[in-house]
């Protein structure tokens, strides 16, 4: 599914140049659950953007279901994104005037859906996620639990082979943080769909199968 090779991102500092990604390489087959870990500054954000399609390495190949995607132009990109990618972030990232129907909803209006097509789609994700009561409500109204059950859900709108998540129990309590794993794990099992996740807690990644670990920007382990 894909397969980074030598990937390179650096920032220009002072005419020197500061690498956040160093020599990459890595493959991960549909069906896997990896997870990333390493200090802060390593790079794990950087690299689950690149994974995204959200971030460009200055140097290297990734080749995503078969395609070169650093060749892509930005619409082709974010074609491939809409249709493959579902990405879960720290902060949820919900969208405040709108309420949790019309967030979970947003992906589907991008892809161009058709009304009643969206309409089933996200009831079926607020039924999944036991958030019926909640639908109507704006994410100031809920807690950061179920906020991010409202971003996980609308990143698994568009049904994505691939899952990206960032950190996404950071901002939850411990039992919170054990139901988003168990979903995440179910997701994996049960539905195929890769997961790949930026985790601080070692508990976290063990619901994985493998543990990627980056120091300056690079793959140590
Ligand atoms: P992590 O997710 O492991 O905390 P990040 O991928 O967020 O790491 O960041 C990796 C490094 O890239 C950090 O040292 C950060 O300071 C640096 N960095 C990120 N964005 C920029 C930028 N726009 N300019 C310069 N350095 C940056
Ligand atoms: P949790 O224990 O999951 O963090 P909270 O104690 O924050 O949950 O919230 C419990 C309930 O209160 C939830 O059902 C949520 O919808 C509701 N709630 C939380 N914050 C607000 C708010 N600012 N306004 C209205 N309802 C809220």
């Amino acid at each position: 599914m894909i397969q980074l090779s030598n990937i390179f991102k650096w920032y220009n500092v002072g005419g020197n140049r500061s690498f956040v990604l160093k020599d990459i390489n890595l493959t991960i087959s549909e069906g896997e659950f990896v997870s990333i870990m390493g200090p802060s500054g390593s790079g794990k954000s950087t690299l689950l953007h690149v994974l995204g399609l959200l971030d460009e390495p200055d140097e290297g190949s990734y080749q995503f279901l078969g395609q070169e995607v650093l060749r892509l132009k930005e619409k082709q990109r974010s074609a491939l994104y809409k249709e493959h990618i579902g990405f879960v972030f720290q902060a949820y990232h919900l969208i405040d005037e709108l309420t949790v129907y019309e967030n979970i909803e947003t992906p589907l209006i991008y892809k161009n859906l058709k009304g009643s097509e969206r309409k089933a789609i996200v009831a079926d994700l607020i039924d999944r996620f036991g958030i019926v009561g909640k639908k109507d409500l704006f994410p100031s109204q809920l807690s950061g639990g179920q906020q991010q059950l409202v971003g996980i859900a609308r990143a698994l709108a568009t049904t994505p082979k691939l899952l990206l998540a960032d950190e996404p129990t950071g901002n939850l309590n411990s039992k919170q943080g054990e139901e988003i794993m168990d979903l995440f794990k179910q997701l994996n099992e049960e539905d195929g769909v890769t997961i790949i996740q930026v985790t601080h807690s070692e508990k976290n990644a063990e619901y994985g199968n493998r543990i990627i670990e980056l120091l300056d920007g690079q793959i140590v382990k």
